[in-house]
C-alpha cells in the first residue's frame, strides 16, 4: 500500500541564510563612501566596544550588538558604527 507521507519541501523558509546580504551598511560621513557588511569587515579595525562592556554599562542593551570603529579606506576617517553579530551555532 502507498503511503503519501512525504510533505512537499517548502521553499524559502530560511530566513536567517540571506537576511544579512545587502541590507546592512555603513556609510562615510566625510566622503560619502557606502560599504556593505562584507567590504565593512575588510576595514582596518581601530577599536570596538564589547557587548559585555555595554551591557555592563548602559541599561537594556541588547548582547547581539556591538559597535565597531573602522578607518574608511577611501579618505581614513574613524567610522564607528553599531552591528549586530549573528548568533552564534
Ligand atoms: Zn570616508
Amino acid at each position: 500500500m502507498m503511503r503519501s507521507a512525504r510533505v512537499a519541501p517548502s521553499q524559502g523558509r530560511s530566513p536567517n541564510v540571506n537576511a544579512s546580504k545587502g541590507e546592512w551598511r555603513a556609510r562615510c560621513d566625510a566622503c560619502g563612501e557606502s560599504y556593505v557588511l562584507a567590504d565593512w569587515l575588510a576595514l582596518a579595525m581601530v577599536t570596538h566596544v564589547a557587548p559585555s562592556w555595554l551591557d555592563s554599562h548602559l541599561t537594556g542593551w541588547k548582547p547581539d550588538e556591538l559597535v565597531e570603529v573602522r578607518r574608511c579606506s577611501k579618505c581614513g576617517t574613524s567610522l564607528a558604527r553599531l552591528r549586530r553579530v549573528e548568533q552564534a551555532p
